[in-house]
């Protein structure tokens, strides 16, 4: 098992996550964040940190395809540890539908 992040981290990007996450194992892209499934210890500290409510257990049903993303990205984006600030639209950005088709960016973030 483990914790994945899922669409509506994408532009509101908070980071409190990365502050309490015990093993590092947040990976930054451009514009969302994507937890490493082979390195989460599922103590899932960050679940009710994420003011977007993005990151959820892989035991819910249907996030496969979100477990498949966050396995992917997590291998290619840098490794995050250190809250920045959000994107200045943030908190329009929080609770829009379908951010995955219209806004994903495979590219990667900045890191620590
Ligand atoms: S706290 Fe939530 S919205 Fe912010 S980066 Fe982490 S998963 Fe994304
Ligand atoms: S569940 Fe724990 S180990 Fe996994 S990403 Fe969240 S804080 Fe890190």
């Amino acid at each position: 098992m483990t914790y994945v992040v899922t669409d509506n981290c994408i532009r509101c990007k908070y980071m409190d996550c990365v502050e309490v996450c015990p093993v590092d194992c947040f990976y930054e892209g451009e514009n969302m964040l994507v937890i490493h499934p082979d390195e989460c210890i599922d103590c899932g500290v960050c679940e009710p940190e994420c003011p977007a409510e993005a990151i959820k257990p892989d035991t819910e049903p249907g996030l496969e395809s979100w477990l498949t993303l966050n396995a992917d990205y997590a291998k290619s984006w840098p490794n995050i540890t250190v809250k920045r600030d959000p994107p200045a639209d943030a908190k329009e950005m929080d609770g829009e539908e379908g951010k995955l088709e219209k806004y994903f960016s495979p590219n990667p973030g900045q890191g620590d």
